[in-house]
């Protein structure tokens, strides 16, 4: 293992107290600990039906119908449904129908470009298909105009815009047996028929508000991160917010996406409030220029290399060099060393955890203590630091973000734990003080813990008519997170019981290329249906709901957050939860049962 790094010197760390610590963490959780888990926030429909409306295209565009026939309708034009589509392209499918709600591709990057909007995992494992398109990012950690250019460009590379329909919603999926077709209804008034649909809707994809008392009542500007109002605020994804500039304007959330939009706005706004529940952990990003001479020399597959390079890093594997070496591997590193101090190697399961533990002791001890370096007024800095492990919630990189409290018209609102009390006509009230705002923004995220079916905003009607929230009311239940029995020819993609890795498009990209085998072996076979088996099926959600126990401690000692159901992890969200050996296994599973080659559990007709 190469240690080295090209990191900036660490924070100092001070000696830690593990015990002291795990008493810390336990009472920060059970201050957000809360009876109600998901069913606090607010669906966005009736009056905030238009916080949804997409910015982005001109209104009134209108087309008729489709009732015509397509071999592989894609549902989603983000990564998932881009990687489908190249995959499938590849593999020699011709007839390609994708399906975008928004107005062209790119998914999370269409809709979010708020300011400051960019991807903190590194570009060259992040975007996909960078060999195939010919393209090399221009920095470490890309701009969000840049990943949207990318999308395009795949979308360009593998013809996916013959036959695109944008603008459009699926309402409903029917499958005919007769026919061995589905029936795709939308909000155009299509009726398609498809024999094969890839679901690549998305796992951030509906945005949420807060369930907080009065918030109809506001009666100043407000709109959710994910459509920014750039006619209101003035400026763009690189800032330049004049539009704010004798603005009162509060922000609800701290999550990933307000940590990189807070410092536009504190130095855009005349005031700015940020309403803290829970702070995120704010690690140094370090962003830089890709170096030219460094991307001549990479070797044809150096991408995909790469990929699994970081991938076994961010999973608690070994490599021999650490490729990408940021803050993410940073805590892989900081095991390696612990673990290398101990026993050479040698410990046992209960020891690795302990070490582990302490490595994220060590690592946070870190993340707080650069808090300290940065914020000056003291108050603000304690209630900067995050008191949980790292991954119960999503870690957070940025060079601009802590340093933003120290602006004179911005003041952190800190709930201790307990969200904002009420909304009111005039602007917010925390901790029983109202703070009068002109605009207010929501940061706070999207619905991941809810039905699968309520997310996609579609439901599916599959064999007997039988529906997917019918099939899965207690539980998610699927071969490999793709094939459910009862819905043939249908593959999810991105969601539970599959594998999970920060690095998502890369689960995406796996699973695209497994889906793209699976359909190109049906038509070898002549196969009118692919249907995962009974017993397959069965197998699989066994093995989710044995894996998710080794992971059950963990995610029930976490503060409340999407990772651990806010709080509620149980059997429920055991078996909905991803495949908990980790995501190289996953692939793994995917590759040798390709490798395989007898559709291992799938039945064919
Ligand atoms: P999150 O769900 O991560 O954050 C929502 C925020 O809203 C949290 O801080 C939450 O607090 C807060 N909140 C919710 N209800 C209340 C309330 N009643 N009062 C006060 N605060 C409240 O959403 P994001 O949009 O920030 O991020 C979603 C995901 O998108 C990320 O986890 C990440 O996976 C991805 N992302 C990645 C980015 C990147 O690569 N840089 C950038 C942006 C997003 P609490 O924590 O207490 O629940």
């Amino acid at each position: 293992m190469t240690l080295t790094s090209d990191r900036p010197e660490k924070t100092a760390t001070s000696a830690f107290d593990p015990d002291a610590l795990r008493e810390k963490y336990r009472q920060e959780r059970d201050k957000r600990l809360r009876s109600d888990g998901n069913e606090q926030y607010q669906n966005i429909t009736g009056r905030f039906a238009h916080f949804l409306d997409d910015p982005y295209v001109a209104p009134g565009f209108e087309r008729a119908p489709l009732t015509d026939e397509i071999e592989v309708v894609v549902i989603g034009g983000g990564f998932g449904g881009l990687l489908a589509g190249a995959r499938l392209r590849e593999a020699g499918v011709k007839d390609i129908r994708l399906i975008e709600k928004g107005g062209d591709f790119g998914g999370t990057w269409y809709w979010n470009r708020y300011p400051g909007a960019a991807c903190d995992v590194e570009a060259y494992v992040y975007l996909p298909l960078l060999e195939e398109v010919g393209y090399m990012p221009t920095e470490k950690y890309a701009r969000a105009p840049e990943i949207l250019a990318h999308s395009r460009a795949i979308a360009e590379k593998y013809d996916l815009y013959t036959n695109a329909c944008f603008q459009t919603e699926v309402t409903d999926l029917r499958w005919d047996d007769k026919a061995a077709r589905w029936i795709i209804h939308t909000n155009r008034g299509d009726a398609m028929k498809a024999r094969f649909v890839c679901m690549a809707n998305g796992p951030l994809h509906r945005a949420k508000l807060p369930g907080i008392p009065g918030v109809e009542s506001f009666k100043g500007h407000a709109f959710h991160t994910s459509r920014w109002d750039y006619a209101y605020t003035g400026g763009d994804s690189n800032g330049g917010l004049t539009g704010l500039k004798d603005k009162r304007v509060g922000i609800i959330g701290t999550g990933a996406t307000a940590v990189q939009c807070i410092p536009h706005l504190g130095e855009a706004v005349q005031q700015l409030y940020v309403f803290q529940r829970t702070p995120s952990s704010i690690d140094v990003r370090n962003n830089r220029p890709t170096d030219p001479e460094w991307a001549e020399s990479l070797e044809p597959g150096w991408h995909q290399r790469r990929m699994d390079n970081f991938n076994v890093l961010v999973s608690g594997g070994f490599q021999d060099e650490d490729l990408v070496n940021d803050g993410w591997t940073d805590i892989i590193r900081n095991l390696l060393l612990r673990v290398s101090d101990e026993q050479g190697g040698t410990l046992s399961p209960e020891d690795l955890e302990r070490v582990m533990e302490l490595a994220d002791f060590e690592k946070m001890e870190q993340i707080r203590g650069r808090v300290d370096t940065v914020v000056t007024n003291e108050a603000t800095a304690e209630a900067l630091k995050p008191y949980y492990r790292q991954f119960c919630k999503r870690p957070c990189f940025h060079d601009e973000y802590l340093d933003t409290f120290n602006r004179p018209n911005v003041e952190l609102v800190d709930t201790k734990g307990k969200g904002v009390e009420r909304i009111t006509e005039k602007g917010v009230i925390a901790d029983g003080k109202e703070y009068e705002l002109d605009c207010l923004i929501y940061a706070t995220g999207f619905e991941v813990g809810t039905d699968y079916t309520r997310r996609s905003g579609y439901e599916l009607y599959g064999r007997d008519g039988q529906s997917l929230t019918d099939k899965w009311k207690d539980g998610v239940s699927t071969l490999h997170g793709i094939h459910a029995r009862g819905f043939p020819n249908v593959f999810i993609m991105g969601g539970s019981q599959s594998g999970f890795t920060v690095n998502f498009p890369h689960n995406l990209n796996e699973q695209s290329k497994h889906i793209a085998y699976i359909i190109s072996e049906a038509a070898a076979r002549q196969a009118r249906t692919v249907e995962t088996s009974k017993d397959a099926e069965e197998n699989w959600v066994n093995t989710i709901i044995q894996l998710a126990q080794l992971r059950q401690k963990f995610f029930e000692e976490c503060t409340p957050g999407y990772y651990n159901n806010e709080g509620k992890p149980g059997e429920r969200s055991g078996q909905n939860a991803w495949y908990g050996a980790g995501p190289v296994e996953y692939f793994k599973v995917l590759s040798d049962w390709r490798e395989e080659g007898s559709l291992k559990g799938l039945e064919l007709s």
